[in-house]
């Protein structure tokens, strides 16, 4: 006979529903097992309750012609949360400059109001933190309102879902003092976006655990926002994001994590850059040779591949240049 971990199943149960009370209920109703469909019926009915007590509904946010950005609602996979706001970025709002790990910051094209993208980038579900830059993370509606699933299968999902207490922890243990509402809020502070990035990663960490491909390939990338978010406004020291985004890039490249020339010679370029800015030359050095490797054993060497080959080169035989790093 299966052993139930009640505790557990409670705990996903608030999660999932919000409050205790409504767990409770759920478990008075229908035991320790979790039904989806019973869950959201639970959710819906609890939700429309409400509406009718407050007797209002919500305020719609103003419109701007000249912002940059526009929201959209998904809906969390992991805990079913809906009319989480996504913020994307209005076509040819934003022109975007590449630092030197290819990290874009933007500046505002015509009369669109400056906006950095880097600190709304990551959207965080209010319930249980599960947090991702990327879209395909959430379930969104396509043009017909059908819902489009999102990316992870539900094994993933199971475990980012019972992961959320130790995302709860990110907000008090990344001492940059960010109470929780400030992760929510249109204009994110700079520390408010360090750790939407941080909990971005819980979320990756498990996909890695899970060996998820480009997992340990997005952590690298993750990091390197954090970078730039601390470099662009002088919040803490830069040097530990570049230090963790060199050791996910490693490990990624070393896993094979993201398969593929273009995303080979793309860790390989990081690599690079990486150890070289972190005054690792030899390693840097090391790599490099990797790289020629790889090159040198295809039959026919791949575009996209010989695009990061090319600008790695450019970067190598540029080291010494002084203004190599002011942008
Ligand atoms: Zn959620």
């Amino acid at each position: 006979m299966a052993i139930i971990d009640e505790n557990g199943v409670r705990r996903r149960l608030k999660i999932m529903l919000g409050t205790e009370e409504l767990a409770d209920d759920y478990i008075r109703r229908y035991g320790y097992t979790i039904h989806i469909a019973k869950v959201n019926g639970l959710r819906f009915a609890n939700e429309y309750r409400e509406k009718m007590r407050m007797g209002v509904a919500p305020e719609e946010p103003k419109t701007d012609r000249d912002d940059p950005l526009f929201q959209i609602h998904v809906k969390c996979p992991a805990c079913y949360a809906a009319e989480i706001p996504l913020w994307e970025q209005k076509a040819r709002s934003l022109s975007s400059v590449l630092d030197r790990f290819q990290m874009p910051s933007y500046k505002p094209v015509g009369t669109f109001h400056p906006a950095d993208y880097n600190l709304v980038a990551v959207t965080i579900c209010p319930q249980c933190l599960y947090a991702s830059p990327d879209k395909k993370d959430f379930i969104c509606l396509d043009p017909r309102r059908n819902e489009v699933p999102a990316r992870l299968h539900q094994g993933e999902l199971a475990a980012i879902l019972a992961d959320a207490d130790s995302r709860t922890s990110v907000l008090e243990s990344s001492g940059l003092n960010v109470p929780k509402e400030h992760l929510f809020a249109r204009e994110r502070t700079p520390q408010a976006a360090l750790v939407a990035y941080q909990l971005a990663m819980e979320r990756a960490q498990i996909e890695s655990a899970r060996n998820v491909a480009f997992s340990r390939f997005k952590l690298g990338g993750y990091a390197l926002k954090q970078a730039l978010i601390a470099r662009t406004y002088g919040v803490g020291e830069e040097t530990p994001y570049l230090e963790k985004a060199l050791e996910f890039y490693k490990q990624s490249y070393e896993t094979s994590n993201a398969s593929g020339a273009q995303y080979e010679g793309w860790s390989l370029y990081e690599i690079v850059v990486l150890n070289t800015r972190l005054g690792n030359e030899t390693e840097a050095g090391a790599f490099l040779g990797a790289l020629d490797k790889v090159k040198a054993d295809m039959a026919t060497v791949d575009t996209m591949f010989l695009r990061w080959y090319n600008l790695t080169r450019d970067f190598w035989s540029e080291r010494d240049n002084p203004d190599l790093w002011k942008n």
